[in-house]
């Protein structure tokens, strides 16, 4: 399967299947921004309640937060944003599309070939106003990055919660940048969302001190990176930031890099970032932001910031998943000898928006729908159950292999004598009878 093609593919099942729509489309859309329909919100709240779990509630030393989106703009005076998130803009003077100036090969505009400006800054926060009057006095931004709530909020965690070093605060929620060129369906879009973790530690004295933390954090995302179901060994790039191109204040960064159908790009990063955003915010705030050491000293705590993108994370499951089979055996909608296409997204089980499908062979038998409607209501009550009677029901497999549903439970003319139903495997295609009694301890196996 093409790489460009394969990414075409799975934009089409994303809508055709409900995952992902454009947004706003009846107004013909918004360029480079997605709606998430209802199997879409299901995943994307998979990962979200699963990386809460893991990095937050699971850990005695985590504490989870949810801090405001538009906030003082003195925060980003301090976090240096309003200076210096800025990227190079140019502008070709003769069809006036814009750049960036550091993705650019040629000097020339690649749309017409026109003259370029010379780039200027151009900063990446959205402004807003706050309240009626739209003047320099009321201006706000939405936040660009998770980051900084919790920074602000490190002096109430110490006075509510009094952790001690080392400990992290973990968030999840939206964030903005006005890209100048997003793009690659869902990877890179102006509104995101980022699950996101300041770790803080005693100020090292050793570099060793502070790389045993760092390491501890690439290992829990490597780990992470395999519940997702990714081929790390295959498909991970660790990439390390060179001096040059971090950011002037930390110490070391890692890029974990996905093979995405488009190219290698940044799926996740871990930064080391000193003590510099407590400290800015001190001298900004004039608020006391250290921490009491047991010996009574007063240091401001450095931070290790492992940052993950929801939306990437999406999307690497999407291509992770994804998947063609070409069936032998023929079907008999498409004609003897000719082979079948199946498409099924291999998600792993606890990612996928509907564990289980209940059928009725028939939808005009009501005895069979009866039953059916029986048997769902008792898997419901443990799992995110689908009933579906529409259609043959080798359509409705294929439906259910598109959006990832682990098993499919059909309820047949043999379902009424027997008292059993046949339960059909995502991934081997296979059909096993099981008794409805024994349904429960079927699955609770199959899920563990
Ligand atoms: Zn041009």
């Amino acid at each position: 399967m093409a790489e460009q093609n394969k990414m075409e593919k799975i934009v089409s099942l994303c809508k055709r299947r409900g995952f992902i729509f454009p947004d706003s489309e009846i107004y013909g859309g918004l360029a480079n921004a997605w709606d998430y329909g209802p199997y879409g919100a299901e995943l994307k709240n998979n990962i979200k309640r699963r990386w809460w779990k893991k990095f937050v509630q699971d850990r005695e030393d985590m504490v989870g937060l949810d801090a405001a989106i538009i906030m003082n703009p003195e925060t980003w005076k301090a976090s240096g944003h309003l200076s210096e998130f800025s990227d190079p803009l140019v502008e070709c003077l003769k069809c006036k599309k814009r750049y960036r100036a550091d993705e650019l090969e040629a000097e020339t505009c690649p749309a017409c070939g026109g003259k370029l400006t010379n780039p200027k800054k151009f900063n990446l926060m959205f402004k807003t106003f706050i309240g009626p009057a739209e003047d320099s006095a009321n201006v706000a931004y939405l936040r660009p990055e998770t980051a900084q709530g919790i920074f602000v909020n490190f002096k109430n965690i110490m006075d509510t919660m009094r952790p001690k070093l080392p400990f992290g605060i973990g968030q999840i929620g939206k964030a903005f940048r006005n890209e100048i060129t997003p793009g690659n369906f869902i990877f890179r879009t102006r509104e995101f969302e980022q699950m996101e973790i300041e770790y803080f530690m005693a100020p090292p004295e050793k570099d060793k001190d502070w790389q045993a933390v760092f390491e501890d954090w690439r290992e829990q995302m490597l780990d992470w990176m395999k519940k997702l179901g990714l081929d790390v060994k295959r498909n991970i790039h660790e990439l390390e930031v060179s001096e040059k191109e971090r950011a002037h204040y930390s110490k070391k960064t890692i890029d974990f890099e996905y093979e995405f159908p488009f190219g290698k790009e940044e799926l996740y990063g871990l930064a080391y970032r000193t003590d510099y955003d407590l400290s800015q915010h001190a001298k900004f705030s004039g608020a006391d932001l250290s921490y009491t050491a047991e010996d009574g000293k007063k240091i401001i705590p450095h931070v290790i910031e492992p940052s993950l993108g929801v939306e990437r994370t999406v999307l690497a499951v999407l291509c992770e998943s994804y998947g063609e089979e070409n069936l032998t055996q023929p079907s008999p909608s498409q004609g003897e000898g000719k082979i079948e296409t199946r498409v099924v997204m291999k998600f792993p089980f606890w990612l996928a928006p509907v564990k289980i499908a209940v059928f009725p062979l028939l939808k005009n038998k009501p005895a069979l729908v009866k039953k059916a409607k029986a048997v769902f209501a008792k898997l419901k009550v443990d799992y995110a159950c689908e009933f579906d009677d529409n259609g043959n029901i080798g359509k409705r497999y294929r439906r259910q292999d598109e959006i990832g549903t682990p098993f499919c439970v059909t309820i047949d003319f043999d379902s009424q004598e027997l008292d059993d139903v046949t339960v059909r495997d995502r991934d081997s295609m296979k059909q096993v009878r099981v008794k409805i009694g024994e349904l429960k301890e079927y699955f609770e196996k199959k899920f563990k």
